[in-house]
């Protein structure tokens, strides 16, 4: 496979035609206007892509942006063919750049942002990407990391300091094509009483790389909650001395780099909900000054991370502290990580909870045995952190994933979005149909039924990302003639063969169910589910070497639900779907042949059935109606419904 990269930069200093801006960063609500330029900020843009996937991040040297507004961004390059999940905008938190965050107007209660430097912004931005897009060469990375400890300090907990300095190329035919590097340490060396736009440190080290090696240089604000540069606030002078000391220990480390392996882009996006504890916070968001929908005292943001091959981008909407996800990051032994603080969102520190030293309704800074705790003030609340930490856990949770259905359409039909998705996130699934479907279809012979939906069901499953595909061929719609004993142990094999950390199949609870091959389906999975852990149920499975296993989840599905507790927003999915579905062209002619057949024995005239319309309109019009009906119960696009199975009241005496 090949990963290619396109790259732009421009400048996003205020043109002066948008009229005054004000220095975001240190004086809220009593920020001064912007005079002159020390250093021009930029946005720096690369665009990857496989060939199938493509990517934006887009560093920017602003105090932060809040995802409403980054929104607009992702609106305009939806237009463009990048999917909202795809698009990545994080700020290089510059204490020397115009608000755009609307914390640093004049005067108390006036929102400091420029609404005409916003729209510039924006501008400046999409033009950025597309014409990044158009440069797309193919490229390998490399990476390399060193320490660097002595330039930073932890106010909060002293001894605590995350040094991490790693830097990532993007080599096309050996030349630099961009280099992103990262370091943990707020951008406040410029001073209160300072006018002038600058990048701060991490503006001046980009240069400096972009200078000596050649193409572009974004910088990724690491874990950088409670670290502060040890020259905070002295000004221009230490400035140049502080990025001069990161560049040459960049300068240091950078041919000592490795390549890393490439593969295909896999994006894990989640959207998360957290509250917002702060009072004054919520009376900012109330009054508009922070630009920003909440509702009922919840915010809604993401969380996600990029992986190609061994490295994984890690994109956070504020900025935690180190030891809030720090032990996540560094048990990764697969893949080399990169954080991103204040990407897609600026939403303030995240702390961790043994950290959180206010009671939660004392809002004020403090500094108590000459130690700043302060931080409190500038976080929506103490559970958000807990959120974000929870959320990266599992956004490096890689699961089996075991999809059993009686014939060849159950899979598709009700978990191809769902599968998919899993697929592209990573997870490795494995698709089973229990039997032949030799009669799912119309005017052929037994023989031709059986061979044309195995090959077909072979596409469609490959098409959900199936690794693997396992034909068990009982023959169709007569599973209840079968052995259940031995059915049920062929099941029971599989979850000790493949160790399923989720299966999905039929659910027990639907009712009205006529096809008996769904009903014995969905009895002897859920019951193999827990016999593959028993050791003394179908012990010859032991004799092969194969051992006890226990199933974590459960999603399962019905024709007639009863028990529905889990969604799946299958809106990026849906068109994989429906593909699915199309390759199963016999079964979908029976199926439409079937029903055309239901309509006349009720004397219904049904146009789409009637009429010359090919299976696959059919197929996408129906989908996209029954699966839009269940996005809209949950306010999506599309979706996918399940009774989800899984640790019940166990999960309560869990411990993080
Ligand atoms: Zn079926």
């Amino acid at each position: 496979m090949k990963l290619l990269c396109g790259t732009a930069k421009g400048i996003i200093n205020p043109p002066e035609d948008v009229g005054d801006t004000y220095l975001a960063g240190y004086l809220t609500m009593m920020a001064p206007k912007i005079k002159g330029v020390h250093d021009s900020l930029y946005a720096r843009v690369i665009v990857l892509s496989d060939g199938k996937t493509k990517v934006v991040l887009v560093s920017v040297e602003l105090i932060g942006l809040l995802a409403d507004f980054i929104d607009k961004i992702k609106d305009r390059l939806s237009a463009h063919g990048f999917p909202y999940k795809n698009v990545y905008v994080f700020s290089t938190h510059t204490h020397a750049g115009p608000d755009t965050m609307g914390l640093w107007g004049p005067i108390i209660g006036k929102s400091g942002i420029n609404k005409k430097y916003m729209y510039f912004l924006l501008d400046t931005i999409v033009r950025l990407v597309l014409g990044a897009e158009k440069e797309l060469v193919e490229v390998e990375l490399y990476f390399t990391k060193s320490e660097l400890l002595d330039l930073i300090e932890n106010y909060r907990a002293r001894g605590s300091l995350n040094g991490n300095l790693k830097v990532l190329k993007f080599l096309s035919n050996d030349k630099l094509i961009a280099s992103l590097w990262s370091y943990s340490a707020q951008p406040e060396i410029t001073t209160r009483e300072n006018t002038s736009l600058s990048g701060d440190y991490p503006g001046l080290v980009s240069t400096m790389i972009e200078q000596e090696y050649g193409g572009i240089s974004l910088f990724a604000l690491g874990l950088c909650g409670a670290q502060s540069p040890i020259y905070c606030e002295e000004g221009y002078e230490k400035m140049e001395d502080f990025a001069d000391q990161i560049f040459s220990k960049i300068t240091s480390i950078f041919q000592d780099h490795k390549k890393l392996n490439i593969s295909p882009i896999e994006i894990r996006f989640r959207k998360v909900k957290l509250k917002l504890e702060n009072p004054d916070f919520q009376l900012l968001y109330t009054l508009g000054i922070l630009d920003r929908e909440y509702e009922h005292q919840t915010i809604e943001s993401s969380v996600s991370k990029i992986r190609i091959g061994e490295l994984d981008l890690i994109h956070i909407p504020g900025e935690p502290f180190p030891d809030l996800i720090a032990d996540i990051v560094n048990q990764q032994e697969k893949t080399e990580t990169i954080c991103f603080s204040n990407s897609n969102d600026s939403l303030g520190y995240f702390i961790p909870l043994n950290q959180w030293s206010l009671k939660p309704q004392v809002w004020i800074d403090d500094i108590e045995n000459g130690e700043f705790i302060g931080h409190e003030t500038e976080s929506i609340g103490v559970e958000a952190g807990q959120v974000i930490r929870s959320t990266i856990r599992e956004l490096f949770l890689y699961k089996t994933v075991l999809a059993i259905g009686s014939h060849a359409d159950d899979l598709t039909i009700w978990a191809g979005g769902t599968l998919t998705k899993l697929s592209s996130e990573g997870n490795s699934l494995i698709c089973v149909r229990i039997t032949d479907d030799y009669a799912d279809c119309v005017g052929l012979t037994k023989e031709k039924g059986i061979k044309r939906n195995r090959k077909e069901t072979e596409k469609a499953y490959k098409a959900l990302g199936a690794q693997q595909v396992i034909h068990m061929d009982y023959p169709t719609d007569s599973l209840y003639t079968a052995d259940y004993h031995e059915l049920r142990g062929k099941l029971v094999r599989l979850m000790r063969k493949y160790k399923p950390d989720l299966v999905v199949s039929f659910d027990l609870n639907g009712t009205d169910e006529e096809n008996m091959d769904h009903i014995t389906t969905a009895r002897a999975v859920n019951e193999a589910c827990w016999q593959s852990s028993f050791d003394l149920f179908y012990t010859e499975h032991f004799d092969e070497g194969l051992e006890i296993h226990a199933v974590g989840e459960r999603y399962l599905f019905a024709r007639n639900p009863t028990v529905l507790n889990h969604f799946v927003d299958i809106s990026e999915y849906i068109d994989n779907k429906i593909n699915a579905i199309n390759h199963q062209k016999t079964v979908m002619e029976n199926w439409f042949h079937q029903n055309k057949l239901l309509a006349r024995a009720n004397n219904l005239y049904v146009e789409l059935l009637e009429e010359d319309v090919p299976n696959a309109i059919r197929v996408t019009l129906l989908v996209k109606l029954v699966y839009g009906e269940v996005g809209e119960k949950y306010g999506v696009k599309y979706a996918e419904e399940f009774n989800k199975i899984d640790a019940g009241m166990l999960k309560d005496l869990a411990e993080d």
